[in-house]
């Protein structure tokens, strides 16, 4: 090599090696958070994204966590300046049009559990959750604004449930620093480097999504739209999310809980999921009852026997009072002793005149030994201490139209009425339709409901049959394979050492 062509090797590697940083070009990708981008943007210059692209007089500008999402006008002036990428563009890449504060936003996991058991919730900064179907995707991993949501579930493009620890070491996943000098590596776990587009991924059901969406949607422009209520500030919507949650999870009992979450489970069509994802069981819990605004609630109340709304609304004394009444008055329509109450039916005066109270009527359906009398005692008991009957039937697992025919039936030949059995039994010859239609199915759809056979006795015949039946004749003469049930309990029984 002749000295000459070293001279110009060199001339060419000192060129690529320090080109001058604002000729660097990074373009902010989809949906990026700004402190993604600053990481992404300084990593091929091995310097702190601080050091790299604000001056002396800027760098102490961004020392707070959360710097970012309401970002300085003067911070932002001078990250334009050093990148060449417009001011607007370096705000749409932060929360800087959001209404208020956005206290809400930034609280990791901000509806979960956790939140209202625990005494002092810790707040660690910079907390994030990823989606693993996304990174998988990335050519360049990088974070999504919305990742940096603390009360999202799922992610909006792919519906998978937020991985927000790492799935081998545990540690919460979080966005570095702006004076990390470290590989920005987003897709890997920052402790022990675990790649996370390889976690086990939960998709989040469709209601919750699209609870979910609704949100998502409102929040920029500062009001949720809910069903059964329309729209709402979003600091009222925070506090009365706070509030309908902290009735679930404030001063209940864990068996109590464990019906409810077993009803939402069944009726969004999967369970709200466990531990790891409690922004998801949150929203799962909000969507199932803004399905049927306000008797899920009620009937939420009622499985939980959780003391009433006014008592509840107690709860948050340092709430400001303008948002205070506003929820305060959504919450107290969840009970029915508090609106003006539609239901005057002529059986009306029954209930409200039964003898018994509703603790009597559930005392003596704690004595009772058939389940079907059980049943409709504490669904009448419910009744008679104010839930409406939409309500009731809920808790109760049956329809409205079920529990009116008990009620009425009851008002007419007293309770003892009530409690008997549906007058028509199927006979010999309607129970085999009934069989014959049922194994006529196909083994590859999914399995039966039962209230899918209580409709078709009741359409065929005139008559009422029971889940209990019903589930009888499914687990007969279905072509379902059977649930290994016993597999299970063998694996609970303690083993014997002798
Ligand atoms: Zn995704
Ligand atoms: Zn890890």
């Amino acid at each position: 090599m002749s000295p000459a062509e070293i001279f110009e090797v060199e001339l060419w590697e000192h060129a690529a090696v320090s080109p001058p940083p604002l000729h660097a070009f990074v373009a902010p990708l989809p949906d990026e958070a700004l402190p993604s981008w600053l990481l992404r943007y300084a990593q091929p210059f091995a310097a702190a994204p601080d050091v790299l692209l604000l001056g002396d007089g800027e760098r102490d500008l961004p020392k707070h966590p959360d710097w970012w999402r309401k970002p300085d006008p003067l911070t932002v002036a001078a990250l334009a300046r050093r990148t060449g990428i417009s001011s607007e563009r370096v705000c749409s890449l932060s929360f800087a049009d959001w209404p208020d504060d956005g206290h809400a936003d930034v609280m990791p996991e901000r509806f979960s559990r956790q939140r209202f058991i625990s005494e002092r919730p810790s707040h660690q900064p910079r907390r994030i959750g990823v989606c693993p179907d996304c990174l998988a995707e990335d050519e360049a991993p990088y974070v999504r604004r919305t990742w940096t949501i603390g009360w999202l579930a799922a992610c909006p493009t792919h519906g998978t449930v937020l991985v927000r620890t790492c799935p081998e070491c545990g540690a919460k996943l979080r966005l570095p620093g702006l004076s990390s000098t470290a590989h920005f590596a987003p897709d890997r776990c920052q402790r022990c480097a675990h790649r996370l587009a390889r976690a086990t991924r939960k998709l989040a059901t469709e209601p919750v999504l699209r609870f979910q969406r609704r949100i998502l949607e409102g929040r920029p422009g500062g009001a949720i739209a809910l069903p059964g209520i329309g729209e709402i500030s979003w600091p009222v919507a925070v506090a009365l999310f706070d509030a309908l949650l902290g009735a679930v999870w404030i001063d209940t009992k864990p068996v109590a809980r464990e019906i409810l979450f077993a009803r939402i489970a069944r009726d969004l069509g999967a369970a709200p999921a466990g531990e790891l994802a409690d922004s998801y069981q949150a929203l799962a819990i909000l969507a199932w009852m803004f399905e049927a605004w306000p008797m899920r609630t009620q009937a939420a109340l009622a499985m939980l026997r959780a003391v009433r709304p006014r008592r509840q609304m107690q709860r948050w004394p340092t709430l400001d009072a303008a948002i205070r009444d506003q929820v305060a008055a959504l919450f107290l329509t969840a009970w029915p002793d508090e609106r003006n109450n539609r239901e005057r039916g002529w059986w009306r005066a029954w209930i409200d005149y039964l003898p018994k109270t509703g603790d009597e009527l559930r005392a003596q359906a704690f004595r009772e030994r058939l389940p079907h009398r059980r049943a409709r005692l504490v669904a009448i008991a419910d009744v008679r201490d104010g839930l409406s009957v939409e309500a009731a039937a809920e808790v109760a697992d049956v329809r409205p139209r079920t529990l009116y025919r008990w009620i009425k039936r009851g008002a007419q030949g007293g309770l003892e009425a009530a409690l008997e059995r549906p007058s028509g039994q199927l006979s010999g010859s309607q129970a085999a339709q009934l069989a014959e239609w049922i194994a006529a199915a196909s083994p590859d759809e999914p399995r039966w409901r039962t209230n899918r056979v209580q409709n078709e006795a009741l359409r065929r015949f005139g008559v009422e049959i029971t889940v209990y039946v019903a589930d009888r004749l499914l687990r007969l003469y279905g072509p379902w394979r059977r649930r290994k049930i016993l597999l299970r309990r063998r694996l609970t029984v303690a083993p014997v050492y002798s």
